[in-house]
């Protein structure tokens, strides 16, 4: 995922030291781009090198892992404006000049704790820098093609687990003196469900694929999954929800919360309008 196979070893290499021994890999990983938001290209953190070091200087809103994670992966500017000023650099945890925002409260994804990433003269060791300067931009967006596969697969978890509570749902709730499941239209809602849902997982499957080996269609067709899928499944999990009924507004009952969770997916990674717009611009080019 981060471009030419000695970045990724490279990247292996220098967390997996920052981590610690393998036996003892209990510390995480997080990726920060930018506060910049759809147009990552803007992102305007700094890295200004002092003969050893960067130093970073700027923050980074709804960082997933924020404060938590060990490891943070930064976007950050070391030349001019555009996408090839960008380079990317390891800032560890505890490093002096990092500090954490307050951890956001969303409507859903609260296993992922979110705050912002700040840095005030971060002095962080040119060693630290993944490829050369410059490459940040590319190592960022390799790396978000299989992050859309991810987000892609959890909106399908989230799809099929709603399914299977409102299939159990219909076949205990009685109305109208018979189980809801004998009904023709919930059992029509049920069959548009699981097709929507075999639909995507087919095409992030076949993203998934074209990714793997580096098939030229891959960015296209990862950003199609991503689109398609959290799209269907977001749908996917809102109809459960109201084939529950009432019950379904309840806390107590788990398939809201894959609809509250499954919600971001369509957000971050990239949002579903960049989705479309990487998906377009393919196709123009050919
Ligand atoms: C819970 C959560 C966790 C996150 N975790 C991370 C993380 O770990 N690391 C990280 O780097 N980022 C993370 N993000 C940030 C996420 O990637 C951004 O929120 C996302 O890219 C959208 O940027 P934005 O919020 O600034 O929206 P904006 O860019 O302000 O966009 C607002 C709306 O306008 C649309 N839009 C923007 N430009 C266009 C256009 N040209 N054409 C059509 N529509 C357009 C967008 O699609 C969106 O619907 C996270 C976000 C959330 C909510």
């Amino acid at each position: 995922w981060f471009g030419p196979r000695n970045l990724g070893v490279r990247l292996g290499r220098l967390c997996g030291g920052l981590l610690g021994p393998a036996n003892t890999r209990h510390r995480s990983l997080t990726t920060c781009i930018d506060r910049s938001g759809s147009d990552a290209a803007s992102l305007l953190t700094s890295a200004k090198r002092q003969g050893d070091h960067y130093i970073l200087n700027g923050s980074k809103a709804f960082i997933s892992g924020g404060g938590e994670s060990d490891i943070y992966i930064v976007m950050c500017r070391t030349g001019g404006p555009g996408p090839k000023g960008i380079s990317c650099i390891v800032v560890e945890k505890g490093t002096p000049g990092l500090s954490f925002g307050k951890k956001e409260k969303k409507v859903g994804w609260n296993s992922q704790p979110t705050r912002a990433v700040i840095f005030e003269d971060c002095a962080v060791p040119v060693a630290h820098r993944i490829g050369s300067e410059g490459q940040g931009f590319l190592i960022a967006m390799k790396g978000l093609n299989g992050g859309r596969i991810n987000i892609a697969s959890c909106s399908l978890g989230a799809a099929h687990a709603s399914i299977i509570l409102t299939r159990d749902h219909l076949k205990v709730r009685k109305q109208f003196g018979a189980p809801l499941a004998n009904n023709q239209y919930l059992q029509f809602q049920l069959a548009n469900m699981a097709t929507r849902l075999v639909a995507s997982r087919l095409i992030v499957r076949s993203a998934a694929v074209a990714l793997q080996e580096e098939q030229e269609d891959a960015v296209a067709l990862c950003s199609m999954a991503k689109f398609f899928a959290t799209e269907e499944c977001f749908a996917i999990c809102n109809q459960a929800l109201q084939m529950h009924g009432g019950y379904g507004y309840l806390k107590d009952y788990a398939v809201q919360q894959y609809m509250r969770d499954s919600r971001v997916h369509q957000i971050l990674e990239g949002s579903n309008e960049v989705m479309r717009m990487l998906i377009s611009r393919s196709l123009l080019q050919e």
